[in-house]
């Protein structure tokens, strides 16, 4: 069985003394890929040690040079995307299509960090007093780690990567080890691109090697994404040991539809919100608030097409929705169908019976007459499981939307621009759609939720990401 490598120092690192390994599987067959080695620290130091050693020279590398490195990642990227998209849809499990547009976004976020000359820019003031001038520059922290999960293997690592590394420091990424082997494509065409040794690593790991990163003092910032209580967790013991960090966490994401909304694409943008890389996104739509008479049409037309989906292989081009992560997920899936049906939910289509016998599938699964105090209206599933709740007027809706813990994202269906006005100045999260089902991650723009969904300041890419990798430094001079 293959040994699944760290990287460090440009370099692909088999560990020799380990104590433990985990599988990964393909989840949509079953069949274990590789095995990878959990860290005890030992590879740990070795990779904030390169990233250390390389820090001095790289952040004095020429803001053009650095820059020029992410021109030509993107082309190696875009060489590469099928593969990546392979890539990820084997260790994932999401479709292929699913992948490739995955890995766009993260290729997006690589142009952005291709622009860091103009935006690194600093500031200056003349004459702050009689012969007297102020400027402000901005400057690299350091070493900077990164802890990912599963469901992005390509797109969140290059969230973080190319912002932190063009803005001069250096790089220690822990990916999820349900998902580690992207991550290793990514570094080793990061590398290919021109990328000296030591700026970007990575340890495969569990929660000793994230122990690691949140109190090693090397480590000066700390970016996370994944669920709500390590997110917490995280932001708590990473701010004690005195860093920076933004933890992205878990959602419950509330999608309100209006009578007058367009109908078709209505029910189009909630299949591939609610069901899209089966439920397993931050962004995917959980609740729908049906308002008014809208609800029963929608639920025909949800169900009649979640009737049509093609579940197979992430990796089989006919595929529409692939398999959730691991069997214990599908089981913990499972059990919230059967907590929705025990509380009292219609449950209208149940995606526990045609699902393929390999792999950890579940079908799409529609609850009706859910109740917003059941647990499936208020904890996040992560699966594919609509509940729909019905209710009397935006404002109603908003008010219950407003009652998660969670502010990811939130979405409104209708043609009225006055309650689109309503729904953005009430709705409390931080990534709205109107008329979008998945208001995704634009490069260019902060990305992140409120509430229980984000802990800390600056958000993902767009000015916050680099604000995020930089300090102020201000300079005020007489000559
Ligand atoms: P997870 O929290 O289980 O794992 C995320 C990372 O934290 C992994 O690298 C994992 O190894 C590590 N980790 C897990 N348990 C830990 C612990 N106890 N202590 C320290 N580290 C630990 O998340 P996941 O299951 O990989 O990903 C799914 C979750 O991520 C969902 O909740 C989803 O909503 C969330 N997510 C959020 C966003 C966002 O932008 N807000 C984006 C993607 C995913």
């Amino acid at each position: 069985m293959t040994l699944w490598p760290h990287w460090i120092d440009n370099r692909r690192e088999v560990p020799r003394d380990f104590t433990e390994t985990t599988p990964i599987y393909n989840p949509s067959t079953e069949e274990v890929l590789a095995e990878v080695t959990l860290d005890d620290g030992t590879a740990l130091e070795a990779a904030i040690r390169a990233a250390a050693s390389a820090f001095p020279e790289w952040s004095a590398t020429p803001v053009l040079e650095r820059a020029r490195l992410f021109f030509r990642y993107r082309e190696l990227l875009e060489r590469h995307r099928q593969e990546l998209a392979a890539n990820v849809a084997r260790e994932n499990g999401k479709t292929l299509q699913d992948a490739y547009q995955e890995v766009g976004r993260g290729i997006e976020v690589v142009e952005l960090a291709a622009g860091a000359p103009n935006l690194l820019k600093g500031e200056i003031l003349t004459e702050v007093a009689h012969g007297v001038d102020t400027t402000m520059v901005r400057a690299p922290l350091g070493v900077v780690g990164g802890i990912t999960p599963y469901n992005f293997p390509a797109m969140i690592p290059l969230w973080m990567v190319p912002l932190a590394v063009v803005s001069g420091n250096t790089f220690v990424l822990k990916p999820s080890e349900r998902t580690p082997m992207t991550a290793m494509m990514l570094a080793e065409l990061l590398a290919e691109a021109g990328a000296p040794a030591g700026v970007l690593n990575i340890v495969n790991g569990g929660k000793p090697v994230v122990d690691g990163l949140l109190e090693d003092p090397r480590v000066r910032a700390i970016s996370f994404v994944g669920s709500q209580p390590v997110a917490k967790y995280v932001y708590e013991t990473a701010a004690r040991h005195g860093k920076r960090v933004q933890a992205l966490g878990g959602a419950k994401n509330y999608h309100i539809v209006l009578p007058d909304a367009n109908l078709e694409a209505t029910v189009d943008a909630l299949m591939g919100s609610a069901y899209g890389a089966a439920g397993q996104r931050c962004l995917a739509a959980s609740v729908v608030v049906a308002v008014g008479p809208v609800a029963d049409v929608l639920i025909d037309r949800l169900h009649a097409q979640g009737d049509q989906l093609v579940l197979g292989p992430g990796t089989d081009p006919r595929s529409q929705m692939g398999p959730v992560i691991r069997d214990a997920h599908r089981q913990r899936v499972l059990s919230f169908i059967e907590a929705g049906a025990a509380a009292g939910a219609r449950l209208i289509r149940d995606g526990r019976a045609g699902v393929p016998e390999r792999g950890y599938f579940v079908g799409p699964t529609l609850f009706d007459q859910v109740s917003p105090d059941m647990v499936i209206a208020q904890e996040e599933i992560f699966g594919p499981v609509l509940s729909i709740i019905r209710a009397k007027s935006l404002e109603e809706a908003v008010h219950l939307a407003n009652r998660s813990r969670f502010g990811n994202t939130a979405s409104l269906y209708t043609q009225s621009g006055g309650a689109a006005r309503y729904f953005r100045d009430h709705i409390q999260a931080g990534m709205l759609g109107i008329n979008i089902g998945v208001a995704a991650p634009v490069a260019w723009f902060p990305f992140s939720g409120w509430k229980e969904s984000f802990y800390g300041d600056l958000h993902a890419t767009g000015r916050d990401g680099l604000e995020f990798y930089t300090e102020k430094r201000v300079i005020t001079e007489r000559w």
